[in-house]
């Protein structure tokens, strides 16, 4: 111990509950290599940055556990590792293949899996038409790139779930799907793997009760398009702990994300909760001649900064899925500025779902947003 450097005050840090500068601090801490015997004196650092060693294996590797970060950190010959490492995403459609390029490109090794092995391969075409853009921009590297790439293993088995360090979901917006997958992977993962969902709507508490680990379930709600987007809300179910929370935190961070806590589990989280008022209030202008979409959109552009119109940003996400987060927030509010229009409905059935059907408010078949709604 006498040739590692002077402790660093981690007790403070770790108090701020800010778990970045921690990480910096316990680099600094951990240039110098421990050696087996260092290893056997953990208790002593314990007491400096208020960690746990949770044990010594192989003779070199320690594993602190962070109680107030819930991180964990591995040191080993070679410095200070991150515990997550592997990351398995549940479903492979727009936001799945969108939350596995950017983990992948952050260098995590992701298992992606759907059902749909049809979904996988457009999923992971996709990807690469993407990170290649990234690329070819100069965003990321060439190597970065290929590594992203490297880094996912498309799979339709859950079984794979098995080693990962954090789950995340994104299937189907439809509880009882929802509640099936997380049954499953709660008998899969290991005790301390934190779950996570995408859900847009869908209350986090009600989909965690089908786990036996309600305090270690959280929302991610990330927005689309997840490599473009920079918010991710954190949603609190009623029994998760500060400990997932934090630890999601870290990890929405180190995937380059901003994010914003909700800390109550309250239908729509924060965005949605805003801004799908904004896009049944534009439907139902549309729908009763008061303006074409292409003039809603221009009014919320010009008139208020935004960076999109509301049935432009519709098309984009998917009239359906805005359509089921509508129902899903009037069923626990029952309050009706979310009741979904009457052609918000009628667009579903028609299968006018936006830019993924190519016709929505706009009709985007030449390959550019095109005006297709006359009044
Ligand atoms: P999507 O329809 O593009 O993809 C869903 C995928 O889940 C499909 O590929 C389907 O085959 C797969 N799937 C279904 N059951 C499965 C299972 N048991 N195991 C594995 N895969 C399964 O949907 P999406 O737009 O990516 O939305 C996913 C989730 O993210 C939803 O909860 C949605 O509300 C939420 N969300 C969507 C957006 C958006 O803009 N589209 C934004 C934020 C959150």
């Amino acid at each position: 111990m006498e040739n590692l450097p002077k402790p660093l005050p981690y007790y403070a840090t770790a108090q701020g509950r800010d778990p970045s500068p921690l990480k910096k601090e316990m680099r600094q801490w951990c240039q110098a290599p421990l050696a087996h015997s260092d290893a056997g004196k953990m208790p002593a650092l314990q007491g400096r940055h208020h960690a746990t060693a949770q044990g010594v294996t192989g003779g070199d590797v320690v594993t602190i556990y962070d109680k107030l970060s819930f991180l964990e950190w591995r040191i080993t010959k070679r410095g200070l590792e991150m515990a997550i490492k592997k990351v398995f995403v549940v479903g492979a459609g727009l936001m799945g293949g969108g939350i596995t390029q950017v983990a992948a490109t952050a260098g995590y090794e992701v298992t992606m899996r759907d059902i749909s092995q049809e979904a996988l391969d457009k999923s992971m075409e996709t990807i690469e038409w993407s990170v290649n853009k990234f690329a070819s921009k100069g965003k990321i590297t060439e190597d970065v790139a290929r590594q992203a790439i490297a880094n996912i293993e498309p799979t339709t088995e859950m079984a794979d779930a098995a080693d990962a360090d954090l789950v995340v979901e994104a299937v189907f917006e439809n509880l009882k799907l929802k509640q099936e997958v997380f049954k499953e992977l709660d008998g899969i993962v290991m005790e301390d793997t934190v779950i996570a969902t995408n859900t847009s709507a869908i209350s986090v508490t009600t989909i965690a009760s089908a786990t036996g680990r309600p305090d270690r379930v959280v929302g991610t709600h990330f927005f689309s398009p997840v490599p473009m987007m920079k918010l991710c809300e954190l949603i609190r179910g009623l029994e998760t702990s500060d400990e997932t929370l934090a630890a999601m935190e870290e990890f929405a961070r180190s995937i380059g994300k901003e994010t914003v806590t909700v800390e109550k589990d309250v239908a729509g989280f924060l965005a949605n909760r805003i801004g799908l008022t904004a896009t049944v209030e534009a439907i139902n202008l549309v729908a009763s001649g008061v303006a074409t979409p292409q003039d809603v959109d221009k009014a919320m552009r010009l008139g208020f900064g935004h960076a999109m119109g509301p049935c432009e940003t519709a098309d984009l996400t998917g009239i359906d899925i805005l359509m089921h987060a509508c129902e899903a927030i009037y069923d626990e509010t029952r309050n009706e500025k979310y009741w979904p229009p009457e052609l918000m409905r009628r667009m579903v059935t028609a299968g006018l779902k936006g830019r993924k059907t190519k016709k929505g408010f706009y009709d985007y078949s030449s390959g550019k947003q095109e005006p297709y709604w006359t009044l």
